[in-house]
């Protein structure tokens, strides 16, 4: 094992694995306690990595937008592509203006691993300590110490501890004075209370909805789950949901209006899979009838599930979110180089900042650009 180097990259995940590729002819190491690099990568996106997103807008993000934005700027998801396609991977668009590998994650470990000389990589390492010593750094690992010249700390989040997640970043952090903001659990589902034990009758459904929590308003899809309520718009709910009730309009099109006439049966104009509208209806006593033999009274029960609101008894927690919410606080890192205005030579990258983004590839985004900056700043 090196016990000296001029950088040490504190995670073999997206970010610090970015910022490998970009530290070409500089004397660094990267450690990481998983067998192998990019475990989070590899698994990503149902197994394809959503990579990035046509559409990057700084209040994709969960954060302070200014500094989001000039991240983001400096390496945009376009320059991401090019970056890409000249180490010749061309991610495919799929749905809302996601780019993803075009058969497998392994795509993009690939490109990593060809930019990336093995002798820079040491895996199966836990980071368990780091001491500032004299103008550089000490860090104890499970498998001895290594003194270097700058440390970055780009050990991601707490979410997936199978694959490696710890607190380290932000002990680190908290060790060298930085305040770090609440944390949680981010894109993932929510548990819900008794009064919805129903829902648990649908698993396995999915159907479009708007869901409000405060004032952002999601439109998108949502799967009934064992637990509760998951898919991409209850995901992206979760970013903005602390604690208190959430509304859910189950049937973004109705219009009862139109339909007040209507000789067909109600289950089948709803806007909804049989399957829902049924349970839906039998738990509003409604029986299923046509249209125009239903009261008033029974529209406005209908109706409800417009305006569905409940507060979530929780969320799936970390071992199911792909995020953590909350970290590293940015007043104290400079945007310019990713470096911590408290102490020379500390780094900061990707999900252990308080940055958050939406579900479309806008984590990794956020990953690739910070690593981007903090290479230039290394320069
Ligand atoms: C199931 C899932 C699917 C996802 N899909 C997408 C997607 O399609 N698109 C998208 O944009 N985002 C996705 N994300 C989020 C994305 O993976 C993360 O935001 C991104 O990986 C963060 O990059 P990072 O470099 O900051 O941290 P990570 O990629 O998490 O890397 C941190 C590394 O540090 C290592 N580490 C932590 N503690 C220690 C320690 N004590 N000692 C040694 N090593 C340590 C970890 O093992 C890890 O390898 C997904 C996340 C999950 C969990």
């Amino acid at each position: 094992m090196k016990n000296q180097v001029d950088i040490l990259i504190l995670g073999a995940g997206a970010s610090g694995l970015m910022l490998g590729s970009l530290l070409k002819g500089k004397d660094f190491l990267i450690i990481d306690n998983n067998p192998k690099i990019g475990a989070k990568i590899l698994i990503s996106g149902g197994g394809r990595c959503n990579i990035t997103n046509g559409n990057v807008k700084p209040n994709n993000f969960v954060g302070e937008q200014r500094f989001v934005r000039n991240v983001i700027k400096r390496f945009d998801q376009h320059a991401l592509l090019a970056w890409l396609a000249e180490r010749e991977l061309e991610p495919i668009v799929r749905k809302d203006h996601q780019y993803f590998c075009k058969s497998s994650a392994k795509e993009l470990v690939y490109v990593f691993q060809k930019e990336i000389s093995s002798r820079n990589i040491q895996l199966n390492t836990n980071i368990e300590n780091i001491k500032k010593m004299g103008n550089g750094f000490e860090v104890l690992t499970s498998k001895g110490k290594i003194k270097a010249k700058k440390v970055v700390v780009a050990t991601g989040g707490l979410s997936f501890p199978k694959l490696g997640a710890t607190s380290i970043g932000y002990d680190i952090a908290k060790s060298f004075g930085h305040e770090v903001t609440t944390l949680s659990a981010g894109l993932v589902g929510f548990t819900v209370q008794p009064e919805q034990f129903f829902f648990k009758s649908l698993s396995g459904v999915a159907t479009e909805v708007k869901i409000t929590v405060g004032e952002k308003e999601i439109n998108g899809s949502l799967l009934f789950a064992h637990k509760g309520i998951s898919g991409p718009a209850v995901l992206d709910a979760s970013l903005y949901w602390q604690k208190g009730k959430i509304e859910i309009d189950f049937m973004p099109t109705l219009n009862v209006k139109a339909l007040k006439s209507s000789k067909k049966n109600v289950s089948n104009v709803l806007g909804l899979a049989t399957r829902v509208a049924k349970t839906f209806l039998e738990k509003l006593n409604i029986t299923d009838k046509p249209c125009n033999k239903l009261s008033s009274d029974e529209w406005l029960k209908i109706e409800s599930f417009k305006a569905y609101s409940f507060a979530p008894a929780g969320t799936f927690g970390y071992s199911k979110a792909e995020v953590t919410k909350g970290g590293v606080m940015l007043d104290d890192i400079d945007a310019s180089s990713m470096m911590s205005s408290k102490v020379d030579g500390l780094y900061f990258l990707g999900e252990v900042l308080d940055v958050t983004g939406e579900l479309g590839g806008y984590n990794f985004q956020w990953a690739f650009s910070s690593a981007y900056v903090c290479a230039k700043g290394l320069e």
